[in-house]
């Protein structure tokens, strides 16, 4: 928990937030995720963007972001929704996990302060998403959860012209806001991150059992398109039998239709003693998930046209080859079915790929617009 000077920001840019209740001794409990930081006045939680005011949790920095850029949708990852289509991605600042390896740490472990230059209200982001052509917008480079109250705000003014929203999250949220914020929610890729508890508890200052609910809970409860991201860490989570048990858990509670991506570390943050995974390490990870029945799995963050291709899992068929973003070959129908067999790929397609290829276009939001 962090004390610091809390009437000195802008205006608007502090709401009331819902979960959260008062203790016996004096301090307000946060409920929003499992951390369920204990805040007297004043303080922030550990997410730096939660903070104690006037005797209640607040948000601050709602309607701030560390800026706006528009990406292929393959990048979040997500490869079986709207695949070639741009998505307006932004992130605010603040985490409610403590990775080492954490890879967007300026934004994630910065006070908001720091980074959020630009002033964004909902309506502004939807404009901007419908100016660029993006089908969806994606909440990432930092966890929407911790800003649950702009995120729900976005997507409802997103979704109202017709653009989708996609949470890039580790699902560390308790079950209450998680239901709220998943009504929301049209797809989302979560970061599995190991699947062992000491890997979270040391690695991640968190715990997996929360992670797992969200999975579950996601499957089960939504209809939100869910795909799977585990960035693999040399010695850390890469041995064959925490995969086995990774990817039979995957196919057991979530179905052998949910894509996962194995990703590949670059040393970062505070972790810099540990090498990049080699991509001999991922290509077995994807053979591990392959051989327990997964239909979907892919290597990322590395050259591997093989690791990237969505192939028919009945008859075989390349469906979609891509290389890094941009999609090389298509051989499905506008509602998504193998041409070859007539065989339905998980995902939601939507007519013929789009055409967004591997750029990346940071854009500057005009702003005053009012629902
Ligand atoms: S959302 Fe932030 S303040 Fe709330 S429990 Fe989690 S880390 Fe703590």
């Amino acid at each position: 928990m962090t004390t610091t000077t809390l009437t000195d920001l802008p205006a608007g840019s502090v709401v009331p937030t819902r979960y959260w209740h008062p203790l016996a001794d004096g301090r307000v409990q946060c409920d929003l995720c499992p951390r369920e930081c204990k805040l007297g006045e004043g303080q922030r939680g550990l997410c730096f963007v939660r903070a104690r005011l006037g005797g209640k949790v607040v948000l601050t920095g709602y309607g701030r972001s560390s800026g706006f850029c528009v990406d292929p949708i393959e990048k979040k990852p997500l490869h079986h929704f709207l695949p070639g289509t741009p998505v307006l991605s932004f992130g605010t600042a603040g985490c409610n996990l403590a990775c080492r390896f954490c890879q967007n740490w300026d934004i994630s472990k910065s006070l908001e302060t720091d980074t959020l230059s630009a002033v964004a209200g909902p309506e502004d982001i939807a404009a901007a998403a419908a100016e660029h052509g993006c089908r969806s917008v994606a909440f990432t480079y930092n966890d929407p959860v911790i800003f649950h109250e702009y995120a729900i705000d976005v997507a409802r003014a997103c979704r109202a012209r017709g653009i989708r929203a996609v949470a890039v999250t580790a699902g560390y949220v308790n079950p209450e806001p998680r239901a709220e914020f998943y009504r929301h929610m049209d797809a989302a890729n979560v970061d599995l991150k190991a699947f062992t508890e000491k890997f979270y508890h040391d690695v991640c200052a968190a715990r997996l059992a929360p992670v797992l609910e969200t999975l579950e809970y996601i499957h089960r409860e939504t209809r939100v398109w869910l795909e799977l991201t585990t960035l693999l860490i040399p010695g850390l989570n890469d041995g064959d039998d925490e995969l086995e048990q990774l990817t039979r858990w995957v196919a057991d509670r979530l179905g052998v239709d949910v894509p996962i991506h194995f990703s590949a570390f670059h040393p970062d943050w505070r972790m810099l003693d540990r090498p990049p995974t080699p991509p001999a390490i991922l290509s077995r990870a994807r053979k591990i998930a392959r051989a327990n029945g997964l239909h979907y799995a892919y290597t990322g963050n590395v050259h591997d046209r093989d690791g990237d291709t969505t192939c028919c899992h009945g008859c075989g068929a390349d469906l979609i080859v891509r290389d890094w973003y941009r999609i090389l070959e298509w051989r499905l129908t506008d509602d998504g079915h193998c041409q070859r067999c007539g065989i339905r790929c998980a995902g939601v397609f939507e007519g013929p790929p789009g055409h967004w290829g591997p750029r990346r276009l940071p854009v500057t939001l005009h702003t005053g617009h009012h629902g």
